[in-house]
């Protein structure tokens, strides 16, 4: 049977599976992404390559997810907000080193696939994939196919506007999604509470997501919040893409039922029109299935069972 390596790599970590063609999981492993220089994590892309496959001439080829900005043409991670790279060539990096097929792709995107090929949406044919972490991110699967769009940005809904008149946003916007409802936004508003008896500096999306299931007081509204918004984009982008599920991903989601469930009912409230009643917000949102590991996944999918239209570079 043929096997992948995919590789994730965000700002913080890399992660690293050996796949099999079935979608089998034969290794995994997380290690911390070098705060700076682009050879110092090209070097730590390399062994994170070795960490799970001892012999990688025999792979089938090594998928490569990346935060931010990337060059599919060329196979370079470009740039993007708390990362330590700039103008990384990866794919040369790596098809000169290991000598296999190489492919590089938006995380976002790599996850989608990933859920579309072994997780959630394994059974769709068209779905939605956002995933809620420090940013908010998305993928989008029509009819069997990834969706980039003209200039390779499709499914940033993360960079939707929900809120005119909100934050201004990373990207230069302001009231993106992201910008009211990621983790980082949900941290910001926590801190700024203030609430009585807890040190503003400790807290996280995650404090927020407890103090909100406990009934606390000044968690109701900030979680509430980050919920609706999410639940406003959703529910346009349902409208404009009609997927047949929406697949809920990244660190803040797994807060689990705490984010799932608000999130249903505000989307029931909202779409309660006739183009969605068709089927419910429980059916349609679902959570993930590959938690942390859909981007590392997915990225070895684009390998063993490339989306139409996507070729890996060969050595
Ligand atoms: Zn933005």
């Amino acid at each position: 049977m043929k096997h992948a390596v995919g590789i994730d790599i965000g700002g913080t970590k890399i992660s690293a599976v050996l796949l099999r063609t079935d979608g089998q999981t034969i290794k995994y492993r997380l290690f911390s992404t070098p705060k700076h220089g682009t050879s110092a994590i090209t070097e730590a892309i390399s062994k994170a390559v070795t960490s799970v496959c001892e012999d990688p001439t025999s792979l089938s080829g090594i998928g490569i997810a990346a935060a931010g900005l990337i060059d599919r043409g060329s196979g370079t991670a470009i740039r993007g907000v708390n990362v330590g790279w700039e103008n990384m060539p990866i794919v040369t990096s790596l098809t000169n080193r290991f000598q296999v097929p190489c492919i590089l792709e938006n995380d976002c995107n790599a996850a989608a696939w990933g859920e579309y090929q072994f997780g959630a949406s394994k059974t769709s044919t068209s779905s939605l994939f956002i995933t809620i972490g420090t940013g908010i991110g998305g993928g989008i699967i029509d009819n069997g196919r990834l969706v980039i769009g003209h200039n390779g940005y499709a499914g940033e809904i993360g960079h939707t506007l929900v809120a005119p008149s909100g934050p201004t946003c990373k990207c230069g916007s302001r009231g993106c999604l992201e910008a009211v409802a990621s983790g980082t936004a949900i941290e910001r508003n926590g801190r700024n509470s203030n609430p009585d008896g807890i040190d503003p500096d400790s807290i996280t999306a995650n404090t927020v997501a407890q103090a909100y299931a406990g009934g606390e007081q000044w968690a109701l509204k900030i979680w509430a919040d980050a919920v609706y918004h999410i639940a406003l984009a959703l529910v346009s982008a349902r409208r404009l893409l009609s997927p047949d599920i929406i697949v809920v991903g990244g660190g803040v989601a797994e807060a689990g039922d705490v984010l799932i469930s608000p999130l249903r009912t505000d989307f029931a409230r909202l779409s309660s029109d006739s183009i969605s009643n068709s089927q419910s917000a429980s059916q349609l949102l679902q959570p993930s299935a590959l938690g942390a590991m859909a981007g590392a996944i997915g990225a070895a999918a684009l390998i063993l069972s490339p989306p139409p239209g996507f070729k890996a570079t060969h050595y």
